[in-house]
């Protein structure tokens, strides 16, 4: 009898809910060990403690999302996540209030992460080869005598009544995933197994969250949602407010360079009143708090450089924060993870391919190599906005980076009165069209014509 083929992911967070969908089709059995129990209904846990703050999912995630899970988005509407058409919000963008724009943006969902993450749960269930291994911490990897494969992963379990009594337990693998965000351990476990760790490149800009759900009555019922851009180095403050599901509103407010905002009720209500637009002050100083403030600081861009390896294992992917974390301000990070995972699925198929008997030589080091490249687009994106802050440190950006954040400049000067402008950034920001359109001559040479003005945001 054939050996049942294994794939372990390390994290139940969304890249490695995702994943395991993926992994699904190529692998017999795929596990999620994950270092916490799930909670029953969706409710925020421990290991991720963002669950709590504004997500945005852009356009580009949805139609990801949708294609692993189809009525997903029906779904997650069903258990009350508002649709807002994107010309109901308003955003007041770094160079002021964006045009009201009707593009061919798809309507957004707006949900609590903790209601997407369970929803998806649900979903995999209905997957008899995808099983969750919950209270498991991973401690190491494991590998063959010679150390060139991974062939598993050493867990310590807690039990859930008895979170006491722990024991340790050795799981072989085909395929090990680390999506364990950033706190991924990957790093240190290949130096003990005798590899270089990856080269790290990290860009803080000292960005912090502040978030409170409030419920939905009185002048609330009457707020447009709302997204308050900062506008590094000069406006620092910026912060959203949006519906979700169980007729609440959720605020989130942010401050870059360390301009942090407080988590006590006056500070919080005070913060948001010294954003550009006083929306968020009026709809939320006389409003019912339905929750404490919750604060968020570990914002910093960190990409872990797997790819440039002189030596890597086989049978090891990483993915998600795990590689590659982004200040969330750009809600890039679950449409990343559905991306990486649709990655882990085209590297799989082709290496079908070529090896229909199921070996997975050379697969590791290709795909993070592709990874890395499916990365350098929302990467430059994020970093290029974040060294602009005077406190961020980290690697400074590369004449070729410092030549796009100027041109960017112009660009964001050009959309504030310019729908069509405003529409094409939409898109490049939700993922769905490619940067290379803000060099188009429509745009190019409205936004070289903004030279003069070039001190106004610069
Ligand atoms: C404040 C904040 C706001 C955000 N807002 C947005 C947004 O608007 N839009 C957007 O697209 N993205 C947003 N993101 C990003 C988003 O939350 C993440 O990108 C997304 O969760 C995917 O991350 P991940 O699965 O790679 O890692 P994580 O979410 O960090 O999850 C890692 C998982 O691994 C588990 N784990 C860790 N170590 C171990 C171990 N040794 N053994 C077993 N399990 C382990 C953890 O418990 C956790 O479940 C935001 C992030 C933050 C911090």
């Amino acid at each position: 009898m054939q050996r049942e083929s294994h794939a372990i992911i390390i994290g139940g967070s969304l890249a490695g809910l995702l994943a395991s969908r993926v992994l699904a089709k190529h692998f017999d059995r795929v596990s999620i060990v994950e270092r916490d129990f799930f909670p029953e209904k969706p409710a925020p846990r421990p290991g991720i403690p963002q669950s709590r703050h504004l997500h945005i999912l852009l356009n580009r995630g949805k139609i990801i999302l949708e294609q692993l899970f189809p009525g997903l988005e029906n779904e997650l509407v069903a258990a009350g996540a508002p649709r807002l058409d994107p010309r109901s919000i308003r955003w007041f963008s770094p160079a002021g209030w964006a045009p009201l724009f009707s593009p061919d943006l798809n309507d957004l969902i707006m949900f609590s992460r903790d209601l997407l993450d369970w929803q998806i749960r649900r979903r995999l269930a209905e997957n008899t080869n995808v099983h969750f291994l919950e209270g498991g911490t991973v401690t190491g990897l494991l590998a063959n005598a010679s150390r060139t494969e991974v062939a598993g992963v050493s867990v310590r379990f807690r039990d859930r009544q008895n979170p006491g009594n722990i024991h340790e337990q050795n799981l072989n693998a085909d395929l090990v995933v680390d999506a364990s965000g950033k706190v991924s351990q990957t790093p240190k476990w290949l130096k003990k197994l005798g590899y270089i760790p990856p080269q790290e490149t990290v860009i803080n800009a000292f960005v912090g969250y502040a978030t409170r759900i409030y419920e939905c009555s009185g002048k609330l019922s009457d707020t447009a949602p709302v997204f308050v851009s900062t506008a590094p180095p000069f406006r620092t403050r910026g912060g959203g407010i949006f519906p979700i599901e169980g007729n609440r509103w959720l605020v989130t407010l942010g401050g870059g360079d360390r301009d942090y905002p407080p988590a006590d009720e006056t500070g919080f209500v005070e913060f948001a009143r010294t954003l550009p637009t006083p929306i968020i002050y009026h709809a939320i100083k006389d409003a019912k708090p339905l929750t404490p403030i919750s604060s968020y600081r570990g914002t910093e861009n960190r990409l872990r450089h797997y790819e440039r390896l002189p030596r890597y294992p086989e049978n090891l992917a990483v993915i998600g924060h795990a590689v590659c974390a982004f200040n969330p301000v750009y809600g890039q990070g679950m449409t990343v993870a559905a991306l990486d995972a649709q990655m882990l699925d085209e590297c799989l198929l082709l290496q079908r391919q070529r090896y229909p008997e199921g070996s997975l030589k050379g697969f590791s080091r290709q795909f993070q190599q592709k990874l890395a490249k499916l990365h350098t687009i929302p990467w430059t994106f994020a970093i290029s906005q974040d060294s602009r802050y005077r406190g961020s440190e980290g690697a400074k950006p590369n004449l070729a980076t410092q030549l796009i954040i100027d041109y960017m400049d112009l660009v964001l000067k050009v959309l504030v009165d310019d729908a069509k402008v405003c529409q094409a950034f939409l898109e490049v920001l939700h993922m769905i069209e490619s940067p290379a359109v803000f060099f188009h001559p429509r745009i190019a040479v409205k936004a070289i014509g903004q030279l003069d003005n070039f001190k106004f945001y610069k």
